[in-house]
């Protein structure tokens, strides 16, 4: 028999890690940012474990998101960072507060009514406004219709790096009049954060570390593992030396060698760059991917399992990724960063919350 991969998702992992990024948030105002489906994670699974663990502000990245999210958390403040839309009537029908980019939302007031958020570009140019615009868009515009100031790091996953500090000093500046207004101000990710308190602000807004990531997975800060992704083993087979194993025979085997079939492939997010580089655990025991990813499959070499004296049988679970194999080491296997690693994870998987 066959089975989907499936996604186990921890409720406890997602709300130790929502209560890590509080604390280290110290008197900020933990929020989190649930944009693309809670990171793949499943926003109708995130949502209510983060509102029960406290998380009473949501940041979500379109409309239609944050539609969705309203329908799960009645009460939650709920921002979109890529702002105003061609209908002003979904937002006020769901509560929802834009973050203010660019100067023709201004042009009529009605966006205004909203609480919205205006964001800063301190040196990022991707969104928002140079400080040195502020001034000519915010003329005549009462400086309390903002609930939010906000801006955002370009390098927050290097510590060291010396943007972080210059955006960090340009913020403040640029953010001085509404900190004197009483508006809050917010300009940490996940790496902000965990860059100190100098960071932080009124209002953090994390994502990644939420669902166990790490802003930079080759310097792994030990988050909660949140998806335990599973593969089903279909086959189990004895191969001769010399066999080439998936397509274009990109592994061949050395010697007499135990290669399992397990059902996931690129097309549920198993990314084809993880092929000859990954591995997957089974009862503990590490095992590489060989051979290419396919769409439906990967070849497994169990080898050194059955060596040990596991008799790895067909019809059960592997470990793709967990608490073994993290996301941030399948993010290097692959030569990608964990936010990408979750946001492919596929329609297809079987998801499943567990306690
Ligand atoms: C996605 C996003 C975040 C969250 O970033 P992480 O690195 O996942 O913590 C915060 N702010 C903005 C503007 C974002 O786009």
């Amino acid at each position: 028999m066959h089975r989907r991969p499936r996604l186990l998702l921890s409720k406890q992992a997602l709300a130790e890690n929502y209560r890590f990024l509080s604390d280290r948030s110290g008197s900020a105002e933990c929020a989190a940012s649930v944009k693309a489906n809670a990171y793949g994670v499943g926003i109708a699974f995130a949502a209510p474990v983060l509102w029960d663990a406290g998380c009473r502000t949501y940041f979500v990245a379109y409309l239609e998101e944050a539609v969705a999210l309203r329908a799960l958390l009645p009460e939650a403040r709920i921002y979109v960072f890529h702002g105003p839309t061609d209908n002003l009537e979904p937002w006020q029908t769901h509560r929802l507060c834009p973050v203010i980019n660019e100067k023709t939302a201004l042009d009529s007031s009605e966006w205004l009514t909203l609480d919205p958020a205006l964001h800063i570009d301190t040196g990022m140019s991707r969104l928002g406004f140079p400080p040195n615009q502020l001034d000519e868009v915010l003329a005549g515009i009462p400086i309390d219709s903002f609930s939010l100031c906000m801006s955002h790091l370009a390098c927050a996953d290097e510590p060291s790096h010396p943007s972080n500090e210059e955006q960090r000093a340009r913020f403040t500046a640029a953010a001085a009049p509404f900190k004197e207004a009483g508006i809050a101000l917010s300009l940490a990710n996940t790496g902000g954060v965990l860059l100190g308190e100098a960071f932080h602000f009124d209002l953090t807004r994390p994502g990644i570390g939420l669902y166990g990531g790490s802003p930079d997975p080759s310097a792994p800060v030990g988050f909660q593992s949140v998806c335990q992704w599973q593969g089903w083993v279909t086959q189990v087979a004895h191969l001769p030396p010399d066999t080439p194993v998936g397509y274009g025979g990109s592994y061949v085997t050395s010697r007499e060698q135990v290669i399992l079939t397990v059902s996931v492939g690129y097309a549920d997010g198993y990314l084809r760059a993880l092929g000859n580089r990954a591995a997957v655990a089974i009862d503990g025991i590490e095992c590489p991917v060989v051979g290419r990813v396919s769409m439906d499959l990967i070849t497994i070499d169990a080898t050194e399992l059955w060596a040990r004296g596991h008799r790895v049988k067909t019809d059960t679970w592997v470990e793709l990724m967990g608490a073994q194999i993290s996301v941030d080491r399948l993010a290097v296997a692959g030569d990608t960063i964990g936010y990408e690693l979750l946001t492919r994870l596929g329609a297809r998987l079987e998801r499943q919350a567990i306690a």
